[in-house]
């Protein structure tokens, strides 16, 4: 079974879904008998659902990319270089 160290270490990992069974396993199993850990895998879980809902709802409005292009439209030129 993972110890502490080695079950955060594996987190972002774990998340991600890219552990391969017996490592996804292991570090179940630590969380079944450690709070610490059961709760850093939490707050991190948690955290990604709030961005990931975040970022579906922040869409660019319609026009607002043309208006910046336009903005910096005046002050490059073409060759990359300002004024
Ligand atoms: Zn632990």
């Amino acid at each position: 079974m993972a110890d502490c160290n080695e079950t955060l270490r594996e987190l972002e990992t774990f998340l991600d879904g890219e552990l391969d069974a017996p490592a996804r396993e292991s570090i179940q199993a630590h969380l079944g008998g450690c709070l610490d850990c059961l709760q850093a895998f939490d707050f991190h879980a948690e955290l990604r659902t709030v961005i990931s809902a975040k970022c579906q709802n922040d869409q660019m409005p319609a026009g607002l990319l043309a208006k910046i292009e336009l903005c910096f439209g005046e002050d490059f030129d073409g060759d990359g270089q300002v004024g």
